[in-house]
């Protein structure tokens, strides 16, 4: 027997399996044909990022992201932080910016070329507007968990900034979250080989965390690690009428902050607010924020303050 019949059958077979394979979608021309838009190099997500933004500038101010080695990205405004170190387990993001700002937060994350959706772990710096007030806005967006403080899970869980805060009675609420977890000083977060280290530093607000990880450069760069501090503001704000002399404890605290920020494993320091570690003007020259001249910084902020409440 020839095989030419069965030949024939076969073709009649793909022709009807063709035909009921239509209702698959067909590929849409315009994206089909699109040639895809080649990522930008580092160098040039840096050169974008500096075009967009001045030395200091407005919270809510868009930005394009950038890396800042290997799995960490900036993904905040021009005048608020966000960092996203990324896992092929899940994202952690620190930070959401202010509400408004978490809108930029989510569309720097997909610009940078990761999905929301894969952000595993919202964390924070300290529990004012400006830098948590976008968490609802992101848990909804990723669902990703909360881990906080005890002191900041209280704040995000209801909405109102705590009652030991220096700026207790200057601060708007901020639309409640739900916290999945608290974290403690010096508690390791693991996700595959990523560890990200809580450090508490209560100063600026009570429930401040600092957090520091490595990252190391991708393969096929020139191989470098460091380790990234990601440290809280701890800056002597306050509401009118508040004095820091008149809480020793919390004075206390603050000076152990500054003590566990100079001792941090750091090589490159970031911070909520860029401006603090000026880390536009670091970006322009290739200077590397550090951890010690931050502390320096610090307690001279703080004793300049105590110096300033005790001559009144
Ligand atoms: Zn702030």
């Amino acid at each position: 027997m020839s095989g030419r019949p069965l030949f024939i059958a076969l073709l009649a077979l793909a022709a009807t399996a063709c035909a009921n394979v239509t209702a698959y979608p067909t590929p849409d021309p315009a994206i089909a044909t699109t040639p895809t838009e080649s990522a930008p190099t580092p160098r040039e997500r840096v050169a974008a990022f500096l075009e967009s933004c001045e030395k200091w500038d407005e919270w809510d101010k868009p930005a394009p992201p950038f890396q800042i080695l290997g799995n960490t990205w900036y993904v905040g405004t021009c005048g608020i932080s966000a960092i996203l170190v990324t896992n092929p387990q899940g994202h952690v993001l620190i930070d959401s910016g202010t509400e408004s700002g978490a809108e930029i937060v989510l569309a720097n994350i997909r610009r940078a070329g990761f999905e929301p959706n894969d952000v595993r772990y919202l964390l924070h710096s300290h529990e004012h507007f400006d830098h948590v007030g976008g968490f609802a806005k992101i848990r909804e967006a990723t669902g990703a968990e909360i881990l906080a403080s005890s002191v900041a899970a209280e704040v995000l869980r209801n909405g109102l900034v705590s009652e030991g805060d220096p700026q207790a009675t200057s601060l708007d609420p901020m639309a409640p979250v739900e916290v999945a977890r608290i974290v403690e000083n010096g508690e390791v977060l693991k996700l595959g080989d990523l560890e990200l280290t809580a450090h508490a530093t209560p100063g600026h607000t009570p429930g401040a965390l600092s957090w520091t990880w490595t990252a190391c450069s991708n393969p096929g760069e020139p191989p470098v690690c460091r380790r990234i501090a990601y440290v809280d503001s701890l800056s002597p704000v306050s509401a009118e009428g508040y004095r820091f002399s008149d809480h020793p404890d919390y004075v206390g605290a603050f000076l152990t902050s500054i003590d566990r920020v100079r001792a941090l494993p750091c090589d490159e320091l970031f911070t909520p607010h860029p401006s603090a570690s000026g880390m536009i003007e670091n970006m322009r020259t290739g200077k590397i924020a550090s951890c010690t001249d931050y502390a320096a910084a610090l307690t001279r902020k703080l004793d300049e303050r105590l110096a300033k409440e005790a001559a009144q």
